[in-house]
């Protein structure tokens, strides 16, 4: 198997049976690589419990999503990210001489996935594109042009970024060309996938499989776990201990299930379990 496509192997934080009592870290941090971290936000302190992602380049960082809380006491994104950014200046002279600006971006406008925003207003060298759909798009051209691939230059390492409605208008799927990771965002992730705009989340799955054929993607990495490892099963809304969750990473083989899965919906609203996710469809979606 290629390396790049083995299993993350990381055991997440995932609640406890009294949120009263979680000893979780407030913020879970995975190196990924030495230029990739995965964070995972405490499931007592919002159920949500998003997954965010911190991308180096030589030239700078990239943050996408800033989590579902605001409060820097309960939920310091702020003082993890510093502390990562640090850590990296001290290991690597020629970056500490550069220094690091960061830029945050989103996978979409939903609160879960930008509450922490103002943690980073006042940073300096710090760049915050709001998630919004006129902001977002204007950043990314999406405006001028929907279908185009907006790129974000790191300094030696280039992401990719599709406009993905469906899920949200101002949906971004974001392809990390070194590393072939694939970040859906809400688009597709093990849980529930609310679809606000069905026609538009069809022909976005249908351009992630087209995308994911012509690049090699090692993980397709969406924002949250909702699945149980039983098949077709998910933890209820609100609930803060998930013992038994799948991994987070999923395969382009699981983008094909979604495909298979939007056809077998048809024009049915409501709620469809499949295997590995749960299509929500909302009602004048
Ligand atoms: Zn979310």
């Amino acid at each position: 198997m290629d390396s790049r496509t083995q299993p993350l192997g990381v055991d997440w934080i995932h609640g406890s049976p009294s949120a009263k009592h979680n000893t979780d870290p407030d913020i879970q941090v995975h190196a990924y690589d030495g230029d990739t971290y995965i964070l995972r936000q405490n499931m007592a302190v919002d159920y949500e419990a998003p997954f965010l992602f911190l991308l180096f380049g030589e030239d700078r960082a990239l943050l996408l999503d800033t989590g579902a809380t605001a409060s820097a006491a309960f939920f310091p994104l702020r003082r993890v990210v510093d502390e990562l950014i640090e850590a990296r200046l001290r290991a690597d002279p020629a970056s500490a001489r550069r220094g690091c600006p960061l830029l945050v971006l989103h996978t979409h406008a939903h609160g879960d996935h930008v509450a922490g925003d103002a943690q980073f207003a006042d940073r300096p060298d710090t760049t915050v594109v709001g998630a919004d759909l006129p902001t977002a798009w204007a950043y990314f051209g999406f405006d001028a042009d929907a279908e185009r691939i907006a790129e974000v230059d790191l300094g030696g390492r280039v992401v990719q970024c599709l406009a993905t409605p469906g899920h949200h208008a101002a949906a971004v799927t974001f392809y990390d060309r070194s590393t072939g990771l694939l970040f859906t965002g809400d688009t597709v992730y093990p849980g529930r996938l609310y679809v606000e705009d069905w026609p538009a989340f069809g022909r976005t799955v249908d351009r992630l499989i087209a995308f994911a054929a012509a690049h090699p993607v090692s993980h397709v990495l969406g924002c949250h776990i909702e699945m149980t490892r039983e098949p077709g099963v998910d933890y209820p809304i609100l609930t803060s201990y998930q013992p038994d969750e799948p991994p987070l990473e999923m395969t382009v083989g699981q983008l094909h299930d979604l495909r298979r899965a939007i056809e077998e919906v048809g024009d049915r609203t409501g709620r469809h379990a499949f295997a590995d996710f749960v299509i929500c469809r909302e009602e004048n979606g």
